[in-house]
Formats: C-alpha cells, sequence, structure tokens
C-alpha cells in the first residue's frame, strides 16, 4: 500500500483532528502518501482530495470540529453514489482509506470494503453509541463539556431554590446524560436504557427541598425527550417552577480532553499498521484498555452490545439521591 486517504463524517465530535493528525503522521512516518479528503462521502464523490503534509495537521491536536470537515450525503447510500466516490480514490490512487465517524460512516465505510477498498474505522461521536468501544472519540470531551455546565447552573439553582431540567445530546444513547448526571450529582437522570419514573422524580425533588437541599438537578437525555417535556410535567404536578435549559451544540465543540486526544492518536496510528498489513473492514475502538479490532459486521449487530453500563451509572445515581 502507498496511498491512504482519511475522511471524517457525520456529526463531528473533538478529538477528530488528533485521529487525523496521527493518521497523516503515522503514514509519513512509514513512508505513504496521505491524502485528506474534504466533507466526508460528500467530498469523496465530488473529488474534495488533498495530499497531505507534516505542516498540514500542526497545530491542530487542541482543535474541536474536524480540519476535513464533515458531511451527511444521502446520494452515498446508494451504489451509483459509491461507485462514484471509489472512481475517484482509483483516479488518485489511493488504496485504503480510515473513515472517522459514527455508525452511520461505519455503513458507508462497510460499502467501500465490500467494493474493494481496504477500510478502517475509527469511532468519531460524542454519543458513545458506537458497539465494540467502550468509549469513542469526542465522548470524554462532551462530558467534560456538560458536566462543566451544570456546575455553572447549579450556582444560580443554589442561589435561587430553582429546579432545573437539563436536556443532553446522545441520540439514542444516554451516556452523556448517565455520566455527566453522576459527576454532577443530579438528583435524577433519565436516559433511554432504563425506564426511570416522573412520579419518583418528584418524590425525590420535594425530599430534597424538605431536608432544606437548595437546588435540585434533573438530566434528561435527549433519547427519551426533551426538557420542557419534563418541566411541564413537573409544573403540572407540583408547585415547582422549573427552568429549562437545552445544552444543544455546545456539547458537540471545545477543545479536545486529553483522553480524547490519546484515543485519537492510539486508534489513527493503528488504522494505518492495519491497512499496511492488508486488513480491511474492520472497526477499531477500546476495551478493557487495549485497543479493539472488531467486523463492522460484528459491531452492527446484537451480539457486539454491552451490558450497558450507563443503567449501573443511573442505578447508583438513584441510590445516592436519598
Ligand atoms: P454518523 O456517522 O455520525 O452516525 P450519519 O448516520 O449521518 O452520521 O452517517 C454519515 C454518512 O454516512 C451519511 O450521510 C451517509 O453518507 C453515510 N451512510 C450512512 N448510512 C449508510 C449506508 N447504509 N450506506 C452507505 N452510506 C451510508
Amino acid at each position: 500500500m502507498k496511498k491512504i486517504g482519511v475522511l471524517t463524517s457525520g456529526g463531528d465530535a473533538p478529538g477528530m483532528n488528533p485521529a487525523v493528525r496521527a493518521v497523516v503522521k503515522k503514514a509519513i512516518y512509514e513512508g505513504l502518501e496521505v491524502y485528506g479528503i474534504y466533507r466526508g462521502y460528500e467530498g469523496l464523490m465530488e473529488g474534495a482530495v488533498k495530499k497531505l503534509e507534516l505542516k498540514d495537521v500542526g497545530d491542530i491536536i487542541h482543535r474541536g470540529g474536524t480540519i476535513l470537515q464533515s458531511a451527511r450525503s444521502d446520494k452515498f447510500k446508494t451504489e451509483e453514489g459509491q461507485l462514484q466516490g471509489i472512481d475517484v480514490l482509483i483516479q488518485h490512487g489511493i488504496e485504503g482509506v480510515v473513515v472517522i465517524g459514527g455508525d452511520g460512516s461505519y455503513r458507508g465505510a462497510q460499502k467501500l470494503h465490500q467494493k474493494g477498498i481496504a477500510t478502517i474505522g475509527l469511532p468519531g461521536t460524542i454519543d458513545n453509541d458506537i458497539n465494540g468501544t467502550d468509549y469513542t472519540i469526542g465522548f470524554s470531551t462532551a462530558v467534560n463539556t456538560v458536566t462543566e455546565a451544570v456546575d455553572r447552573i447549579r450556582d444560580t439553582a443554589t442561589s435561587h431554590e430553582y429546579t432545573f431540567v437539563i436536556e443532553v445530546m446522545g441520540r439514542d444513547a444516554g451516556d452523556i446524560a448517565a455520566w455527566a448526571g453522576l459527576a454532577t450529582g443530579a438528583e435524577s437522570i433519565f436516559i433511554p436504557e432504563r425506564g426511570s419514573s416522573k412520579e419518583e422524580m418528584l418524590e425525590r425533588l420535594t425530599k430534597g427541598f424538605q431536608r432544606g437541599k437548595k437546588h435540585s438537578i434533573v438530566i434528561v437525555a435527549e433519547g427519551v425527550g426533551t426538557g420542557n417535556e419534563f418541566a411541564d410535567y413537573i409544573r403540572e404536578n407540583s408547585h415547582y417552577q422549573p427552568r429549562v435549559t437545552v445544552l444543544g451544540y455546545v456539547q458537540r465543540g471545545g477543545t479536545p480532553v486529553p483522553f480524547d486526544r490519546i484515543l485519537g492518536t492510539r486508534l489513527g496510528t493503528h488504522a494505518v499498521e492495519l491497512l499496511m498489513k492488508g486488513e480491511s473492514g474492520k472497526a477499531l475502538g477500546m476495551q478493557k484498555n487495549e485497543i479493539s479490532v472488531h467486523d463492522f459486521d460484528y459491531v452492527f449487530s446484537d451480539d457486539s452490545k454491552d451490558s450497558n453500563i450507563v443503567t449501573k451509572l443511573a442505578d447508583i445515581s438513584t441510590e445516592l439521591s436519598l
């Protein structure tokens, strides 16, 4: 293998840049040519491909977002779109591609692999919703961002004895809510993986205020509903007047924390090693502190679903919300 490409796809995540940097530097270290494919599969089909040098990845290890930019493309879901992308790769002599993105991006990568392009996937998403890895690149930063935001909101909650409902991202996964909820000592955490009772939430709020608590925080994962729905429920069933904060896109941006930089860097370098060994169709991750390598099909299958740590975290949170 002489030439490889790298692209970022789907929702951006902090730590994508360190991963891109690692792929580029490792490839050059190994004597390969490396090409940046801009704007994900959309850019691939349009031929937005540029040879990258060391200088192109200088000063990016600490930057959020992705210098390669990202996109979503319906056309790439079609055979025609995939063949158009493969034509571009062939024109440039690119034999292997590192795809950094979420589950949808992996499905695109799987199509490239099945059509003869060597492809390795790295889990880049804040949602931590990819099977076969304990952590995705960007998740730790998002938890950090949410924790900081909730700590700030708590100051106001305490000053005014307010109840706050805070809606966080995660698509269908409750990881951000569970981790940040535990880290901030939230009274109630609502996640899609575990049923929680709204009545119990009200009981906990009341008990807390009765014993002199000055604030109350409820964290809602977007996968179970909106913060406003939960606030309406509280308003309709108690005398509390909750405030709602939807954290939104602040969770996707920002300087990647060291964990995400290191995860991106380790997985990025390993991806290049695998391509050089002739591997393809593999999704990389971290399990029990070791790099994990799984077939894409395994990642898409139910067999790969972990016994969910997020439900354990939510259980602990409930036990401690006396
Ligand atoms: P994420 O990678 O963050 O999950 P998406 O689900 O939007 O984000 O997927 C990113 C892109 O991956 C899509 O816009 C599309 O171009 C490509 N993709 C998703 N599913 C498929 C599929 N089944 N076949 C081919 N490409 C796909």
